[in-house]
């Protein structure tokens, strides 16, 4: 009994070494993803930027057209004005050249506006377009530096694969599957210590009976609660 909880135990560190590889590996690739991502959003900024100011520049030239139009208004209402024989017409007239010559102080001023617009929009995007290169470029070298490490942290963790599924053929199969279940159940955790009645696993205390049944370690038993399996290793400086 002491000897198959002794494989149990060496199993439980290397699955536990496994998975120490499997979440340095996985931390690794979230955070290429995670950077990925934020450049994606990035590029997604610049492209608004990029539909703003075809936007503004959309803006600019109807202002513009708009201007030009009142200045053709102009020309041909002072070419009228020769024509014209009452005071009233004359009036009327002059009023329109005025409407118009209003309209292009102000489309002059919007279109200044507007232009500065475009151009601050066109800088951030420019702006926000070169940042998103930088940082792709930094990551394709992060990347690869991922690779290589991950390629390292493979290599090593088949060798701990290896000595695992050597040591798993020592284990019956009936208890290896219950083995593996809990490991799948419990956090990757099938196999833990009692310290002082308590179950390291759950943290859930245990009858004192069963407690000290545990540590005649002629029997293995399994905790009430979590439902892993349970061992007791004395304490160095304790001979109880
Ligand atoms: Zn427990």
């Amino acid at each position: 009994m002491k000897e198959e909880i002794s494989i149990l135990i060496d199993l439980q560190g290397l699955d536990t070494e496994l998975a120490g590889f499997d979440q340095n590996i996985a931390d690794k690739e979230q955070e290429l993803n995670d950077r990925q991502q934020s450049i994606e959003e990035k590029k997604a900024e610049a492209v608004q930027c990029r539909q703003k100011v075809e936007e503004l520049e959309q803006e600019e030239r109807e202002v513009k057209a708009a201007s030009d139009d009142a200045a053709i208004r102009i020309k041909e209402r002072q070419n009228k004005m020769m024509q014209v024989q009452t005071s009233r017409e004359h009036q009327a007239l002059l009023k329109e050249i005025e409407d118009a010559k209003q309209l292009i102080k102000d489309t002059d001023e919007k279109l200044l506006q507007v232009m500065e617009e475009a151009e601050a929009e066109a800088e951030k995007a420019e702006e926000t377009e070169n940042t998103c290169k930088g940082e792709e470029e930094l990551l394709a070298e992060e990347s690869e530096k991922v690779a290589a490490a991950v390629k390292k942290l493979n290599t090593r963790r088949k060798t701990v694969q290896n000595k695992r599924d050597k040591l798993a053929k020592k284990v019956p199969p009936s208890k290896m599957k219950r083995y593996d279940k809990l490991l799948k159940k419990r956090n990757g955790l099938a196999i833990v210590q009692v310290v002082d009645g308590v179950c390291q696993g759950c943290f859930m205390t245990m009858p004192d009976q069963q407690f000290n049944e545990i540590r005649q370690g002629e029997k293995i038993f399994s905790c009430t609660t979590c439902q892993r399996t349970l061992y007791y290793t004395p304490p160095e400086d304790d001979e109880s």
